[in-house]
């Protein structure tokens, strides 16, 4: 077992070292209003810490090690296997890694699929995460953006259309379990029927799964959105749900996809099958360690905690005339946009005269309390002042998205 570090001890000057305990409260600050941004918060790695003093690479294939053997390869398997048991993955037919976040998932996902049908068009909803449209001009492929219906959901009759416009070719359709405005979710079954009735070649569904994946996979009745109802591959994010410091996220495709990819041996010893060369051995560590920790049932939990929270902020905004809605089983919560200094405070998302508050696990009811309390004690009305019925509400939502 590695040493722990040595914190007693500095090596900085006294005012570095200033510096560092102002960033500390800084922080601490920040993150008693930090509602607006799907960051779980009450996490905790200490066991983890002798492994913050371990040079720790994952370069190279996840499956092969390299020459050197500081790694944590095994672990990183781990993480791959619960996440693709998770997400019904078919039984050894499957491969995956641990990368910086989704968005590298994300271009792995449709560097694979392009290198399946290089010539398709890639479909996605026009409220897919904004790396979607930079990923596909940095593999030189085509975008079809899709119009989305007012929950944030794509609208199946336009990629029905789209589809029909393009059936002598093959198809890529990038689905999204959780959009970031909305948390909605695209439906892969219906997206997989439309791609079989379209008459097109051949086709790929990816599950950009980075913020709703995990506990979406955890409930009845089940989400259609994983490898048994149709996608390719299946990503989530480890820093949002889960719980990490650092960015990460998980990737799973199914391994006839993952030929495909050109893997070149090199000094290393392990082969080039991944975006990155060096890649980061603590996040696999820190993945595994909250998989540990939770176990399925607690991240069930502590996702009906969350929706627990989220339903009571909804209805406490409601209580008081502030226009709010949530998606069916979603942890945020949208609603007409506070002034400027109030957004600053609570660090909220904004889009189109809207933000929302995400209840992550760790955000309190006493937190939402405090945000709703903040509301109405500077006496700021939206600019939609009447109490709207919930479906105009997200009828107003898409319409402002939409200018
Ligand atoms: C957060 C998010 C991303 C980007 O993920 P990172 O882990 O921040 O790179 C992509 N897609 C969706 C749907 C997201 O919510």
């Amino acid at each position: 077992m590695p040493a722990r570090p040595n914190t007693a001890h500095t090596y900085l000057s006294a005012p570095a070292k200033q510096r560092l305990e102002l960033l500390e409260a800084q922080l601490r600050n920040d993150y008693s209003r930090f509602i607006g941004f799907p960051a779980t918060l009450d996490f905790d790695y200490a066991e983890l810490l002798p492994f913050l003093s371990q040079v720790l690479n994952n370069v190279g294939d996840p499956y092969v090690s390299t020459w050197h053997g500081v790694h944590t390869k095994e672990f990183e398997q781990e993480v791959v296997d619960f996440f693709a048991e998770l997400f019904r993955a078919p039984k050894g037919k499957y491969w995956g890694y641990v990368t910086n976040g989704s968005s590298e998932c994300n271009l792995y996902a449709l560097y694979v699929a392009r290198q399946k049908y290089p010539n398709a068009p890639v479909y996605y909803s026009k409220t897919a995460h904004y790396g979607i449209p930079k990923n596909i001009l940095l593999l030189g492929m085509n975008g079809v953006p899709l119009d989305t219906l007012p929950s944030g959901e794509m609208d199946y009759e336009h990629l029905r259309r789209e589809l029909k416009q393009r059936s002598d070719t093959s198809a890529i359709v990038v689905a999204t379990i959780g959009t970031t405005m909305t948390e909605a979710k695209d439906n892969v079954a219906t997206i997989k029927q439309i791609l079989l009735e379209s008459g097109v070649t051949g086709s790929y569904i990816h599950a950009d799964a980075a913020l709703a994946g995990t506990y979406t996979a955890l409930l009845e009745p089940r989400w259609p959105f994983d490898f048994e109802d149709g996608a390719d591959s299946v990503n989530v994010s480890g820093h949002k749900f889960l719980g990490s410091p650092v960015p990460c996220g998980v990737i799973i495709v199914k391994k006839d996809h993952q030929k495909n990819i050109k893997q070149n041996t090199n000094y290393t010893g392990s082969p080039d099958s991944t975006i990155t060369g060096s890649r980061n051995g603590h996040t696999p560590l820190i993945m595994w360690y909250a998989i540990q920790r939770w176990g399925k049932e607690g991240l069930r939990q502590r996702a009906l905690g969350g929706f627990e929270n989220a339903e009571y902020a909804c209805r406490r905004l409601q209580a008081v005339g502030w226009p709010a809605w949530r998606n069916p089983n979603a942890l945020t919560v949208m609603l007409a946009s506070p002034s400027d200094h109030l957004i600053h405070k609570w660090q909220l998302a904004n889009t189109g005269g809207w933000s929302h508050i995400i209840c992550m696990p760790g955000i309190t009811k006493d937190k939402i309390d405090r945000f709703i309390d903040d509301l109405c004690d500077t006496h700021e009305l939206p600019a939609t002042t009447e109490i709207l019925e919930v479906p105009l509400v997200r009828q107003r939502f898409v319409e402002t998205v939409a200018q």
